[in-house]
């Protein structure tokens, strides 16, 4: 009898346990060992933190222990993975041990890079980990009018729509709180509309018009001055705030730069329809971790572990997969009061905007339980 292959998964957010629990449910264990390696005790589900800083959401509810998030016959060991050696097929752990692979998929999603932006730190917001959302909270509940400044401070971040998705949810709580008129929102964006798609940007711009919503495209932000508050982009714009809410600078992680599988981005370079890395058919990298030009989404993360846990279970067992990626993003998007719009596109197909809809709101509320117990699992 041949010895099960073994797949090595670094990372256990979205894309590394979508990827594990698919491939359990795909491979037998005695043909396929799956180790997931990751760092994070508990499993964060991030589209939550739109919701917290409004008091919509209890964190309690988007949390879970990560361990347990694994189908049975996955195998999860709690270290970092401090280097990659695709050559020899070993990567370096934190803990001092090694480990080998006959497959390696590198899933360590993204970082935050304050220091890109001198001044950002201890001035500007966000909403983009669990903890600054909390903290979020407390400062809206505290403010009481004057002006507010939300944006991604550069590309590529997170879920292109969650800072507009938070704008409209901003606008509703002030009108709640009976404050909106004593509050101008401004958002920024750094190409020359609101959002990356054309369609969906002219669609965003209509709504933002509607609401009061005051502009500012080609803004990439360069630095913040905590003293005159005032935020500068790297256009020459300076803008004044009372509050400051900015996606912070996104990077790959540094051991895959350090790693020289990426350059100072640390974003990897995958082929756009198999995800694999360069001529090699053994290294794969799937959600935030690529350098792929597709939104860094969980629903990014599962499309592509479909494919490629199918892609792998049929080498495993011999036979042929005919299928590729093809870019297939999915995204709901909460627009305004009990409305919500869902965004379907891939490489070759646009997204229809402009259709909202309650049935697409109440898959937005629901979506914490769906993704724990459906998505996560493999199952969807
Ligand atoms: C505010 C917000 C709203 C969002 N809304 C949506 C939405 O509505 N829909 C949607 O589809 N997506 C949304 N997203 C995006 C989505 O959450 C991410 O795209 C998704 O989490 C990416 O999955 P990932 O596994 O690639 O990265 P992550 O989920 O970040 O996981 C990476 C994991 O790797 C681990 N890791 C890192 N380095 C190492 C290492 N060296 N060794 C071992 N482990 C390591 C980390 O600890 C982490 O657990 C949102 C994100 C944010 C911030």
């Amino acid at each position: 009898m041949l010895a099960a292959k073994k797949v090595v998964i670094l990372g256990d957010g979205a894309a590394g346990t979508i990827m594990a629990n698919k491939l359990r449910m795909l491979t037998h264990s005695s043909e396929t060992r799956i180790v997931v390696i990751g760092n994070s005790k508990k499993h964060y589900f991030k589209p939550d933190g739109v919701h917290i800083p409004f008091k919509l959401k209890r964190y309690q509810n988007s949390v879970k222990p990560t361990r347990f998030l694994f189908n049975y016959g996955v195998e999860y060991i709690f270290d970092e993975a401090t280097g990659i050696d695709v050559s020899q097929r070993t990567v370096r752990l934190k803990s001092g041990n090694s480990t080998s692979y006959d497959y390696l998929i590198i899933a360590t999603g993204d970082r935050f890079d304050y220091n890109e932006i001198p001044g950002y730190i201890g001035e500007a917001r966000h909403f983009y980990d669990l903890q600054h959302s909390l903290e979020l909270a407390n400062i809206l509940d505290s403010f009481n009018g004057g002006k507010i400044v939300i944006g991604p401070s550069s590309i590529p971040y997170q879920c292109p729509p969650a800072p507009y998705e938070f704008t409209f949810l901003l606008d509703k709580y002030l009108r709640d709180r009976g404050i909106r008129d004593k509050t101008e929102i401004h958002y920024t964006f750094p190409l020359n509309r609101v959002f990356t798609m054309e369609n969906v940007a002219n669609f965003v711009n209509r709504l933002f018009d509607e609401r009061g919503i005051i502009t500012h495209t080609l803004f990439n932000v360069e630095s913040i001055n905590g003293l005159n508050k005032t935020v500068t982009s790297i256009e020459g714009e300076d803008v004044k705030y009372d509050l400051l809410i900015m996606v912070p600078p996104h990077k790959g992680q540094k051991m895959i730069t350090d790693s020289e599988l990426a350059g100072p981005s640390g974003y990897i370079d995958v082929d756009r329809h198999k995800l694999s890395y360069k001529d090699y058919d053994d290294v794969f990298a799937i959600g935030d971790a690529t350098n792929l030009p597709i939104s860094k989404a969980g629903a990014t993360a599962h499309f592509e572990s479909e494919y490629l846990a199918n892609r792998i279970a049929h080498e495993i067992s011999g036979n042929v997969y005919d299928e590729t990626y093809n870019g297939e993003v999915a995204c709901t998007t909460i627009t305004g009061a009990g409305k919500a719009m869902t965004l379907y596109f891939s490489y070759d197909r646009p997204p229809r905007a402009e259709f909202q809809s309650k049935m697409d709101y109440l898959l937005k509320w629901t979506s914490a339980d769906t993704y724990f117990s459906g998505m996560l699992r493999g199952i969807m």
